[in-house]
């Protein structure tokens, strides 16, 4: 579409260069016309004259006869002209219709590829959250767990990742319906989202599954605690559409540098340790632990 309007530029820049010429030689039968009237003008003050001898009579006459052919041509040659005056306008008015119509073309493509970009960055927000609860989801945890090692080795800063995993989902899935189980996820989410510092990451991992990622850890204990924490805030007795349930978590942890120095090891560490969790009464298990354990 752009080389159709570079083209139609060139025909409007040639019709322009074609105008000039018709205006010139317009101008030239006005020059001619002018020279006809002041000659008409001579040979008539000559006619005008009384004892005008018989020769010079002639020549007046002649010349007369000259003037009126130069002046029946001028004006033959002023019909080609506006004719094509008429033409090249006429032809002038089409070029510059079209060129409007090709700006107005242009404009709507331009906005139909504004439109597809915003969709595209939509989409691409998309396809980093989880539908349900609007966490990041996992592509996007590990996106944010990657960068947060890259700065952890830069600065020298501990890590820490922990699993969190619903106890017995299928069974509230299964005794009050879907939808609970939706909100009930929805909750475990929020509670999640408000809990970790600015910077932190909490991320759907899956099903009943979550994952959290805190930055600048100092301390083991400190970051027990937290998870302890957690585990209690989330127990805290909800309201599910009148259903009032306690819901229980249990979380493994695993501790950059100490337990893993690389994304997949970090994760793979911590679900060891979150299923160690399971169905004990402690619920929070570091990855630590589970060493130390089959050593002694
Ligand atoms: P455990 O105590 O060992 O963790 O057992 P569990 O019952 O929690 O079992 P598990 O974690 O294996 O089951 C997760 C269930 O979550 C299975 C699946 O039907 C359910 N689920 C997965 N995604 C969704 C979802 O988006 N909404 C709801 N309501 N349920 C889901
Ligand atoms: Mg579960």
């Amino acid at each position: 579409m752009k080389q159709k309007s570079k083209d139609l530029q060139k025909r409007l820049s040639a019709k322009k260069a074609s105008l000039g010429i018709v205006l010139k030689k317009n101008e030239r039968i006005k020059k001619t016309i002018e020279k006809a009237a002041s000659e008409l003008t001579l040979v008539n003050e000559v006619l005008k004259q009384e004892d005008v001898p018989v020769q010079i009579m002639k020549q007046a006459l002649t010349q007369n006869k000259d003037v009126e052919q130069n002046v029946a041509k001028a004006a033959d040659d002023l019909n080609l002209v506006n004719v094509k005056l008429a033409n090249e306008m006429a032809e002038r008015i089409v070029i510059e219709s079209e060129l409007v119509n090709i700006k107005t073309d242009l404009a709507e493509v331009r906005d139909e590829l504004l439109k597809a970009q915003v969709r595209g960055e939509e989409a691409q927000q998309i396809a980093l959250q989880d539908v349900l609860t609007g966490l990041p989801n996992r592509a996007s945890f590990e996106q944010g767990l990657d960068y947060g090692l890259i700065q952890a080795k830069r600065h020298g800063w501990g890590l820490a990742v922990l699993f969190i995993d619903i106890d017995k989902f299928k069974t509230i899935n299964d005794s009050h319906g879907h939808d609970v189980g939706d909100q009930v996820l929805l909750m475990v989410a929020n509670r999640l989202k408000s809990f970790v510092r600015d910077g932190d990451m909490v991320s759907r991992w899956g099903g009943d599954e979550f994952v959290c990622l805190l930055l600048e850890v100092k301390q083991e204990d400190d970051v027990t605690h937290i998870a302890e924490k957690l585990t209690n805030r989330i127990a805290k007795a909800c309201d599910f559409n009148g259903t009032v349930l306690s819901i229980k978590t249990s979380i493994g942890i695993a501790l950059y540098p100490a337990d893993g120095e690389t994304a997949n090891i970090l994760f793979k560490n911590a679900d060891t340790a979150m299923y160690k969790a399971k169905g004990t009464e402690k619920r929070v298990v570091l990855f630590r632990e589970l060493s130390e354990q089959k050593a002694g």
